[in-house]
């Protein structure tokens, strides 16, 4: 004999009755017996006609209507005309007696477990009796058996159980002379102490299977579902979840105990009590392994895993108990949990703080009033004595666990949970972790709920893929470059470095191309234009904000203030911030401090390599150091392409303004080759390195040795600029004279030295680092404790929008690497 349950999601889903059918012809050998839900939805819409009927609203007649076209469409769809007469009478003669059942309700205004029961055991008879009708129209032998002749419940202290040794009986009478090849049993319902339908609570068709396969001592049980067994997670939220081969009955216990409804808790015990394996299959993927439920926790494909599954309760609510030592008396958790019990609120977790003299209690959201209610009245007197606080209740909280029997073995499982979350800015509001050490389960706030079972199963069960999301601003020529950078490396990171990188919003100042899936990096510029939205910051911002992905990372790819100044507010939601843009960093003090500040807060990075020498690694180098505890001394740098550009190019005979105009040409300046000769960009990269190397410097404590004759520095716009340039030739070409007398040449030098900084132009001699830098190269020399009388020196092309582009490339894969 087998017994083979299907769920309403078989049952429901385009073609379920044939695979059914399939699955059940496929084996000739055994009996089976067939245990079914009600299809999808029925359940929950015949709840919600009698919570209206009860509430005295009698609109639950189009809610009647539906229940009938839907189990109509089925007959429809799988049973031929000629087999229809008797399915067909008998939906409609049943909802007729719902309707009626209704209507008294209605009348009555009363719910009792009773009533309850008997509108819910609608949705099972009508769907076995609709599968029997298929299967018998498809040729098989096949007859319907009411679960209220094989299962009875009995009332022990006010709970509903089951009668085993009355059902047992019925069961094994019923079975022992059965003659029928297929006998199809609705699941969930079956009958009380004085003959009045009963349910074993929702999802409980699964307990039904297991019930009889315990009584009638079945060799396996199959559960028959729309995924391929108990996942590592929820596959709705978690789309990197893969099933479990192997479960231990414990671990199965605990999963679906806390949240994997692809099993009913309850369902495992009958089978742990005799020992039965428990397949989990797919109706729609019968060829797919599945999982096994045994006495057997070893797992070939998980060996080395001692976590097994994450499972999550959505719905929850923190009840919050505070008071002085009273509450550590064993008095008080007595009358707390009996006056629980005896409002039947089951309690999912608690946690105590024996110090600060509070309990907290996990319990259904749905429960959490009552629950409030029943502990204040319980404790009334001690409230008003002021030795108890009022409850406080927490809603909109999700409990998540962390299964597996071998996590007692290993350390290190809940400092991994702790860190992966607290690296996603996850707060955890309650801890618990079972005496089994089976499980440790935490509570969370909804809203982070899919962000953490990600995080989650990224570190327990993906360790070796990391994801990375993006969300990039700026696609000109850095941010362009950037992105075809990233499409070319796609699979070098995955492979390497077990990095994926997904870009899953651009924007540039016209355009917005939001997405919550990875976007195709080959094709970016045409969906950007076809697709794209128009540009809004606030909506950008909300986007990445909504979809609360872990690992996000927010790319500033332009030199716009306004977007510098939104720096804060992404570091504020825990998403990270990598930016060529220097405007935030040279801007005042303590706008810099408090970007640093709010990035160690939510431990979101806030990476800017490329603010100075583009992709050189400069800034890195400077962390390092400091990091290490070495001392810096002294900072000696050209940092500015353009300006080493131009000082090398003036040479004799060659007018100054003449080599200003050439790199500006050649693409070796600002737009405006004001901000590269008045040395105020390499002044924002020395206040960045002075201020990474801790010193609280302000632009304008740079001292800036400014080159450039009055004139110059006074010209209104560009054309200005170049004729003030020629006029005053003269000062330029005595200042390369001055040079030459002494063998030297000009260079453009930032400096740091004794906790101050200067910008401005010297002569340096052939025996200098700097003497023979070439083209638009940086160089940085740092003189530490270390490194002296010998500096480290970092050295290379310092600009280029390739070059940035890499540096930004470089300080995503530094936070990938973290
Ligand atoms: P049935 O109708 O067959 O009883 P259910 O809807 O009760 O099926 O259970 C199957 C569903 O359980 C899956 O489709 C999935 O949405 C959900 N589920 C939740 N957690 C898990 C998990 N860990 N593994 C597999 N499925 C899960
Ligand atoms: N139909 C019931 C429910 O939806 C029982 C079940 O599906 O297992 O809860
Ligand atoms: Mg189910």
């Amino acid at each position: 004999m087998r017994i083979l349950k299907f769920g309403g999601s078989s049952l429901s889903r385009k073609d379920g009755l044939h695979l059914i059918k399939d699955i059940l012809e496929k084996d000739k050998t055994f009996d089976k017996i067939v245990v079914v839900s009600a299809f999808s939805g029925v359940t929950d819409l015949l709840e919600e006609m009698l919570d209206l009927a009860v509430s005295g609203d009698n609109s639950y007649e189009p809610l009647l209507s539906k229940m009938e076209s839907q189990h109509l469409n089925f007959i429809k769809e799988y049973i031929p005309i000629k087999n229809q007469g008797f399915i067909i009478s008998f939906v409609k003669s049943h909802l007729i007696k719902l309707e009626n059942f209704l209507d008294a309700a209605l009348s009555l205004r009363e719910k009792t477990s009773k009533i309850y029961s008997k509108n819910v055991s609608y949705g099972e008879i009508l769907s076995s009796q609709v599968l029997t009708s298929f299967l018998d129209a498809s040729g098989l032998d096949v007859k319907r058996k009411d679960a209220r002749d094989l299962l009875f419940t009995k009332k022990v202290e006010g709970k509903s159980i089951i009668d085993r040794s009355k059902s047992r009986e019925a069961a094994t009478k019923f079975f022992d002379q059965n003659e029928h090849k297929i006998t199809v049993v609705p699941g969930f319902i079956a009958t009380g102490q004085n003959g009045e339908t009963t349910t074993l609570g929702r999802g409980g068709s699964d307990l039904t299977a297991s019930l009889l396969a315990n009584f009638l001592e079945i060799s396996h049980l199959e559960i028959w579902t729309d995924v391929s067994g108990i996942y590592t997670a929820n596959p709705d939220l978690v789309s990197q979840a893969i099933p479990i081969n192997n479960l231990s009955y414990s671990e199965a216990m605990e999963l679906s105990h806390y949240g994997a409804k692809v099993i009913f808790a309850p369902t495992i015990q009958p089978l742990v009590d005799k020992n039965i394996p428990l397949y989990i299959k797919n109706t729609f993927r019968p060829e797919d392994n599945g999982t096994l439920v045994s006495n057997k926790s070893t797992n070939s494909q998980f060996d080395r895993q001692v976590v097994k599954g994450i499972s999550h309760v959505d719905n929850i609510a923190l009840l919050n108990l505070e008071g002085a030592s009273i509450l550590r008396t064993g008095d008080v958790y007595k009358r707390l949990f009996a006056t629980l019990a005896e409002s039947q609120i089951n309690v999912s977790m608690i946690t105590q703080a024996s110090s600060n003299h509070s309990i907290c209690l996990a319990v259904n959201q749905i429960d959490a009033n009552q629950a409030k209610f029943v502990i204040d009245r319980e404790f009334k007197f001690e409230i008003d004595l002021n030795k108890i606080q009022p409850t406080f209740i927490e809603f909109d909280m999700v409990n998540i666990a962390v299964v597996g029997d071998n996590m007692k073995n290993h350390q290190g499982i809940s400092g991994k949970l702790f860190s992966s979350l607290g690296a996603n800015n996850i707060n955890i509001r309650a801890i618990a972790q079972g005496s089994s050490e089976r499980n440790i389960s935490i509570v969370i706030d909804k809203i982070n709920v899919q962000k953490a079972l990600n995080t989650l199963h990224e570190n327990f069960f993906e360790e070796q893929v990391k994801q990375l999301n993006l969300f990039v601003t700026g696609v000109g020529n850095v941010g362009g470059n950037f992105l075809d950078q990233l499409e070319s490396q796609k699979e070098y990171l995955s492979e390497n470095l077990r990095l994926k990188i997904r870009v899953v919003a651009i924007a540039n100042s016209r355009k917005l191309l939001l997405s919550d899936k990875p976007i195709d990096l080959q094709n970016w510029r045409k969906n950007l234009e076809n697709e794209g939205v128009v540009a809004s910051r606030e909506k950008f911002f909300e986007h990445i904000r909504k979809l609360n992905l872990r690992n996000s990372i927010f790319v500033d790819n332009t030199a716009s203030s306004e977007i510098a100044s939104e720096y804060l507010g992404y570091l504020s939601e825990n998403i990270g911030v990598v930016t060529c843009n220097k405007i935030a960093c040279a801007d005042i003090l303590s706008n810099y401090l408090e970007l640093k500040r709010i990035s160690l807060k939510y431990g979101s990075p806030f990476l800017f390599e490329t603010n100075v020498g583009a992709s050189l690694p400069i800034i890195d180098t400077l962390n390092n150091l400091v990091a290490s505890g070495d001392k810096i001394i002294q900072v000696q740098a050209i940092l500015s392409g353009s300006l080493n550009y131009i000082f090398n190019n003036f040479k004799e005979g060659i007018p100054f303004y003449k080599v200003v105009l050439q790199a500006k040409e050649e693409g070796f300046t600002e737009p405006d080759p004001r901000i590269d000769l008045s040395g105020m960009d390499v002044a924002r990269k020395i206040l960045i390195l002075a201020r990474e190397s801790g010193l609280g410097l302000e632009f304008e404590d740079i001292e800036n040795r400014n080159f450039l004759p009055t004139e110059c520095l006074e010209a209104q716009n560009e054309t200005q600029l170049f004729e003030s340039l020629r006029a005053n030739e003269a000062h330029f070409q005595g200042m390369l004279n001055d040079a030459s007398k002494q063998g030297a040449r000009l260079k453009y030098i930032a400096e740091l030295k004794n906790g101050k900084a200067s910008v401005g132009v010297h002569m340096v001699t052939p025996d200098h680092d700097f003497y023979n830098l070439k083209g638009s190269d940086n160089i940085v020399l740092f003189y530490t404790a270390r490194y002296n009388p010998q500096p480290l020196i970092v050295k290379g092309a310092g600009a280029g929008a390739d070059v940035t582009a890499a540096g930004v490339f470089a300080d995503i894969i530094r936070i990938g690497k973290r």
